[in-house]
């Protein structure tokens, strides 16, 4: 069951076939959403700035540009949370979509349980919401959690809401080692354990932002065959 708040979220589902589609949209819609779909790229664009979605789903074969086009274009000016839909099911082509600012990837075919699962787990992730201390703060960053920013010494820091929870979850157990498994868990959800490329992906974007040399990481530091760990005096 979805709450109220879930209930009122607006998905826009960017497919070109039309069966696909029709039959996404009617499931989504049964579980409470509200749908639109757009059926080619330049459609997709153009309904994302007129109708502000609250989520993105994203296929990569669209008839006038490709879909990682759109999702370019769409992560130069926003964080909208977007998932991609691909008949491509190589694990380079999940990370390229990563890396290009995806914060999933499905591959066809799909279940709508998968699916549904994936959707409620983004916008539940989106909608993180605050603890008692608003503020969480280790060496040079922080983390305002009432904005739901991250800065570093003083300067805000452009994270996606993925990289954003990785932050509050790493900030939360800074000092101690948080294993793959537990950050997939929590910022991520059950269904994602043992995904480590998806993980991996993000914490090298995260450290291209937060990282003063992201090769030599001082924040995000790798553990190896454990996980990570945010180190409370610089190593
Ligand atoms: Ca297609």
């Amino acid at each position: 069951m979805l709450t109220a708040t879930e209930q009122n979220r607006h998905i826009l589902i960017v497919e070109d076939d039309a069966d696909t589609a029709e039959m996404v949209s009617i499931f989504l819609e049964t579980a409470g959403y509200t749908t639109a779909t757009a059926d080619s790229g330049e459609i997709a664009l153009n309904e994302i700035t007129a109708q502000q979605p609250d989520l993105v789903l994203l296929d990569l074969g669209l008839p006038d540009m490709s879909g990682l086009d759109v999702l370019k274009q769409v992560r130069a000016s926003s964080f909208l949370p977007l998932i991609v839909i691909s008949g491509k099911t190589q694990e380079r082509d999940k990370v390229v979509a990563l890396e290009q600012g995806a914060d999933d990837y499905m591959g066809k075919p799909f279940s709508q349980e998968e699916l549904l699962a994936r959707v409620m787990a983004l916008l539940r992730r989106v909608g993180w919401t605050p603890i008692p201390d608003p503020k969480l703060n280790v060496r040079h960053l922080e983390l305002d959690m009432a904005r739901r920013q991250a800065s570093i010494r003083g300067k805000r820091l452009q994270v996606t809401p993925v990289e954003y929870g990785i932050l509050v979850t790493m900030m939360r157990n800074a000092g101690e080692v948080v294993s793959h498994d537990e950050l997939l868990h929590a910022v991520w959800g059950e269904q994602y354990q043992g995904d480590y490329s998806v993980l991996r992906v993000n914490i090298s974007r995260l450290r291209q932002k937060l990282e003063e040399n992201p090769r030599h990481p001082s924040y995000v530091v790798t553990v190896p065959g454990q996980g990570y760990i945010m180190p409370l005096k610089r190593p």
